[in-house]
């Protein structure tokens, strides 16, 4: 069986969330201060992953994201990536070492 972890973290105005499986890790980057909050990618989702932050108090000064992530509901698909009009989606992916991924298969393996 597959295993995939998730996680999701922000740095500064980029909230980053990560899905890892043994062969890679996929990273979803949005910078939420190029986000216009045309809500496109809310549309388009085909997982329903994303909704509508705070707009309104947004557009009255509040420094949040636009759009919000559910992690748990995100395929990974890169279709926000692909459409958003502002680039604020970027998704990269990383190949993991043999290596690494035996670490992060955790010690448990051939414990008895
Ligand atoms: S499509 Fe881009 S600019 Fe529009 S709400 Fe989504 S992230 Fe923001
Ligand atoms: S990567 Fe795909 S599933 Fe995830 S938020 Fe973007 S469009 Fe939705």
């Amino acid at each position: 069986m597959m295993e995939i972890q998730k996680d999701m973290d922000a740095e500064g105005t980029h909230i980053l969330a990560r899905q890892k499986t043994k062969e890679r890790e996929i990273v979803l980057d949005y910078d939420y201060k190029k986000c216009a909050g045309c809500s496109i990618c809310v549309a388009l989702c085909p997982k329903k992953a994303l909704q509508e932050g705070p707009l309104q108090e947004i557009a009255k000064g509040l420094d949040a994201p636009p759009v919000l992530i559910d992690l748990d509901a995100c395929a990974f698909c890169g279709m926000c990536v692909n459409f958003c009009p502002m680039k604020a989606f970027k998704m990269t992916v990383r190949e993991r070492q043999a290596q690494e991924a035996a670490e992060a298969a955790g010690p448990s393996e051939g414990q008895a």
